[in-house]
C-alpha cells in the first residue's frame, strides 16, 4: 500500500480496487434500462394507498424472516462475516428493521396543517440506492424498504463483493407483491455503475452508504442534476470510559463493539479513551477480553473473527497495523504477520494498540478491521476534545455513572452515542456528523429522507 504525501492513506473506497479505467458503455445501458423501468413503475406505485404499501413491506419482512438462514449463509460466503454473528446481526437485524417500517405508515404525518398552508409529504421519485459490502442486507433494507413505503421506486446497486445478497433480497420482493419495475438491481463497480446512477437525469435521489471518498464522488456526480444525496459514510468512533465506569463492563463491551463483524463495522468503537491513571489496568482487562476472540473459518459457529472481506481489505488492515508499530504505539495484543495456522485466507491478527497518541494515523483514519487504539486522557475536557478530534462523527459510547455519562454524551459531535451499553433503538435516527455523512436512516427520520415537502397555501 502506498501512502500519498500529506493526505494519510485515504479510506476503503480509495483502496477498494474499483478502477476508473473499467468504464464501458454496456454498464451505462444497464443503468438506463433500470431507470426507465423505475420511472415507468413510479406513477402506479406511488398511487398505491400507503396502507397497502405498508402491507407489502410487512410481507417483505416475512420473506426475509423465512430465509434468514439462507441470507446469513450468503453473507458469510460473500464477505466472511462469522456465521453466528451473521445470523443474528447480518440477517436477523435486517428482518427487524424491515418489520419496524410498516407500523410507521399509520402514525406518519403525510399531510399536516400549518396555518393556511397544507403541508404534503410526497415520494421524491426514483431512488438510486448504492450499498457497501459490510452489512449488505441491512443496508439494502434500510434504504429500499422506507423508499418503497414512501412510494418511491428504486434502482439498487450493491457492492461487487456482495451481489448475491442483493439478488436474494430482490427474490423476496416479488412474492411480497412488489410490482415489476419497482425494485431494480444493477450490478457493477462504483466508478461505472455507481457514477452512472449518481449523475443520471432520471434518478431523483441517491441514497449512498460507503466510504467517505466514494461518497464525495457521489456528491460531485449528483451535483449536475441537483438531486438529493443522502450519505452514510465512514467513522472512527470513540468509546469514552469515565473514571466512575464499571471498567470490566466498559472494556468487554468496548472490545465487542470494536471488533464486531471482524471490525468491519462503520460505527465500530475503534478508539478507547481511558483515564491516564487507569490506562495500564484497562489495557490488562482489554487483553484478557481479547483472548476470547477466536479467529478462524467464518462458517464455524465458534468463530468470532473471520477473514477480512477481501485480500485488498486484508492488505489495508495489515498496512495499518504495521503503520501503528512504525509510529511507536505499543502492541498490547496481536500485531503484524499471519495468524498462526491460518496462513492462507485473508486473515489478520486482531490487535490492540496501547498508549496511542490521539493524532496518530491509526487513531485518525478508518481502518475497517479488528484494530483497537487505547488512548489515555488527562481529564474529562481532554477526553471530549480527543473524541471530537476526528473528521468523522458517526458512532460513539460513554461508560460511567449514568447522569455523568449522559452529560458527556451530549458534548460529543457524533450522530449516535450508546451510554453504558444501552440497547440500540431501531427506530431512532442513524447517521453521521461531519464527514460521516449527512443523512439519517431508520424509523420516521429514515422514511422522511425519501419524501419531498410541498406547501399548498389556501
Ligand atoms: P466503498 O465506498 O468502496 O463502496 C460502497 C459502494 O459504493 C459500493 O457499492 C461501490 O461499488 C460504490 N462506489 C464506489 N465508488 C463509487 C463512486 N465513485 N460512485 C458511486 N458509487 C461508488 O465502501 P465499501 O468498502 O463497500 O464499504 C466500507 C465503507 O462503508 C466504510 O468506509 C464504512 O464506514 C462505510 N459504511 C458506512 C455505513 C454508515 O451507515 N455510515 C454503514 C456501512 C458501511
Amino acid at each position: 500500500m502506498r501512502r500519498k504525501a500529506g493526505v494519510g492513506w485515504g479510506d476503503p473506497g480509495a483502496a477498494g480496487g474499483e478502477e476508473l479505467a473499467d468504464r464501458h458503455p454496456r454498464g451505462l445501458l444497464l443503468v438506463h434500462r433500470a431507470v426507465a423501468a423505475a420511472r415507468r413503475a413510479l406513477p402506479a406505485w406511488s398511487a398505491v394507498p400507503v396502507g397497502e404499501r405498508a402491507a407489502a413491506i410487512a410481507r417483505i419482512a416475512d420473506g426475509i424472516k423465512g430465509a434468514v438462514d439462507h441470507f446469513a449463509a450468503t453473507v458469510t460466503s460473500e464477505m466472511g462475516s462469522p456465521i453466528s454473528y451473521a445470523k443474528v446481526v447480518r440477517a436477523g437485524l435486517p428482518y427487524q428493521v424491515a418489520s419496524s417500517f410498516a407500523p410507521l405508515a399509520d402514525g406518519f404525518a403525510w399531510e399536516e396543517e400549518l396555518g393556511n398552508a397544507l403541508i404534503v409529504h410526497e415520494p421524491i421519485g426514483v431512488v438510486g440506492a448504492i450499498t457497501p459490502w459490510n452489512a449488505p442486507l441491512y443496508q439494502t433494507v434500510a434504504k429500499v424498504v422506507p423508499a418503497l413505503l414512501a412510494g418511491c421506486t428504486v434502482v439498487l446497486k450493491p457492492s461487487v463483493v456482495t451481489p448475491l445478497t442483493a439478488a436474494l433480497f430482490a427474490e423476496v420482493t416479488a412474492p411480497a407483491g412488489i410490482p415489476a419495475g419497482v425494485v431494480n438491481v444493477v450490478y457493477g463497480t462504483g466508478p461505472v455503475i455507481g457514477e452512472a446512477i449518481s449523475g443520471h437525469q432520471g434518478i431523483d435521489m441517491v441514497s449512498f452508504t460507503g466510504s467517505t471518498g466514494a461518497g464525495k464522488r457521489v456528491s460531485i456526480g449528483a451535483a449536475g442534476t441537483v438531486k438529493r444525496v443522502a450519505l452514510e459514510l465512514g467513522g472512527k468512533s470513540a468509546n469514552i470510559i469515565l473514571d466512575d465506569a464499571d471498567l470490566q463492563n466498559a472494556v468487554d463491551l468496548g472490545i465487542e463493539y470494536a471488533w464486531m463483524n471482524s471490525g468491519q463495522t462503520c460505527a465500530a468503537w475503534t478508539r478507547m479513551l481511558v483515564p491516564a491513571s487507569r490506562h495500564d489496568e484497562i489495557v490488562e482487562l482489554a487483553v484478557a477480553a481479547a483472548g476470547s476472540y477466536g479467529v478462524g473459518d467464518p462458517t464455524d459457529p465458534a468463530t468470532r473473527i473471520g477473514p477480512m472481506s477481501s485480500v485488498a481489505q486484508q492488505r489495508r488492515v495489515s498496512g495499518y497495523i504495521e503503520r501503528g508499530i512504525a509510529d511507536g504505539a505499543t502492541v498490547a495484543f496481536g500485531g503484524s504477520g499471519p495468524v498462526e495456522g491460518l496462513e492462507r485466507g485473508a486473515y489478520v491478527r486482531p490487535t490492540i494498540f496501547a498508549d496511542v497518541a490521539p493524532d496518530a494515523v491509526i487513531a485518525q483514519e478508518e481502518i475497517f478491521g479488528p484494530v483497537l487504539s487505547v488512548i489515555p486522557y488527562a481529564d474529562e475536557a481532554e477526553a471530549v476534545a480527543i473524541a471530537n478530534n476526528s473528521v468523522y462523527g458517526l458512532g460513539g459510547s460513554v461508560f460511567g455513572e449514568p447522569d455523568h455519562a449522559l452529560a458527556v454524551a451530549k458534548r460529543m459531535r457524533t450522530g449516535q452515542v450508546i451510554v453504558n451499553g444501552g440497547e440500540f433503538n431501531l427506530t431512532a435516527p442513524f447517521g453521521g456528523y461531519k464527514q460521516s455523512g449527512n443523512g439519517r436512516e431508520l424509523g420516521r427520520f429514515g422514511l422522511a429522507e425519501f419524501l419531498e415537502v410541498k406547501a399548498i397555501h389556501r
